[in-house]
């Protein structure tokens, strides 16, 4: 499955001045680019890099920890996802060696699956994992199944979430809900489902986003207008007030700063994904100089909370 990523050499200066204050404390990493679900709305598919590499992953454990080893001095924060970072044999490694290198919080974003089918999994990560954020849309089985967000046809119950939450949060692990807002799931009212989750402080809300190469085709009869976007945030506010965090089309894009499966910066704001050059090859200042990033709206829609 592997493919040793043997072309990058050793990092080397950028030969421009750039300032490091320009990074954001917090970064995704999509490390991973393959999953065990087929959400049709998924905006990071990496249809394109799965066609580049023929369906192999790009890294293989040493390209991933020598980049971590680059990452962790650099940020604050980083949040593994994918795909499902859960499919990588080398989490655990990654999250000590981010961790050991700077790395203050770390995160994961994964559908929650593999938690379920491998309980040991926490085990494994729970002393070098600060956050999950675990991915659901709906309440109902039947809405998961047409959404995709299942693994071979089999969507993941609404019991079997919350008791997956009590268990994470019983590691001391905090937790976070994300939600993707579609045609399927916009009149649905979520609250007491996600009042069982009991999120920590942030619940994520999604208008669901369509990006190029990565979900067309399959996203168009799942788009929401704004005003029903709007009209999902409302019917949930009085129940979470704050801890349901918003996130339009236009707050997302190049609102994050996101490294590929292959260690490239990308950003979607031209709605696509553009990728800078590897970060192993040209550095992490010089790489990031190469895509959009705009931090007013990082700030805007409070990237910056308190994570620690
Ligand atoms: S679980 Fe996440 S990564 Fe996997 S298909 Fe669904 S949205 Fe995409």
């Amino acid at each position: 499955m592997y493919h040793k990523f043997d072309k990058f050499p050793t990092p080397r200066p950028s030969g421009r001045t750039l300032h490091p204050a320009s990074l954001p404390p917090s970064v995704n990493w999509h490390l991973w680019p393959t999953c065990n679900m087929r959400c049709r709305f998924c905006f990071e598919t990496f249809r394109d890099v799965l066609a580049e590499y023929r369906g192999r992953v790009p890294l293989g454990r040493a390209d991933l920890v020598a980049l971590a080893e680059q990452i962790g001095p650099r940020f604050r924060k980083v949040s593994l996802a994918g795909g499902e970072p859960l499919l990588c044999p080398d989490l655990a490694e990654i999250l000590a060696t981010l961790k050991k290198h700077g790395t203050k919080t770390t995160s994961l974003v994964t559908n929650g699956s593999l938690l379920i089918i491998r309980p040991e999994l926490l085990d494994e990560l729970s002393g070098c994992l600060d956050w999950i954020g675990l991915s659901v849309d709906s309440a109902v089985p039947a809405t998961l199944a047409k959404l995709g967000r299942a693994v071979r046809g089999q969507p993941i119950l609404p019991s079997e979430y919350v008791k997956l939450a009590e268990r994470i949060r019983s590691y001391g692990i905090r937790l976070k809900v994300n939600t993707v807002v579609t045609t399927l799931n916009c009149m649905e009212d979520m609250t007491p489902f996600v009042q069982a989750m009991k999120p920590d402080g942030r619940w994520k809300v999604f208008q669901v986003l369509p990006i190029q190469g990565q979900n067309d085709g399959k996203v168009e009869n799942l788009l929401v207008a704004p005003e029903s976007f709007s009209a999902f945030v409302d019917r949930h506010r009085p129940a979470f007030g704050a801890t349901l965090v918003a996130e339009t089309n236009d707050m997302m894009k190049g609102s994050y700063a996101m490294i590929d499966p292959v260690g490239r910066f990308f950003d979607d704001t031209r709605g696509r994904h553009h990728y800078s050059e590897p970060i192993p090859q040209v550095g992490i200042d010089t790489a990031f100089s190469q895509v959009r990033f705009i931090r007013e709206r990082f700030d805007k829609r409070g990237g910056e909370y308190p994570w620690e």
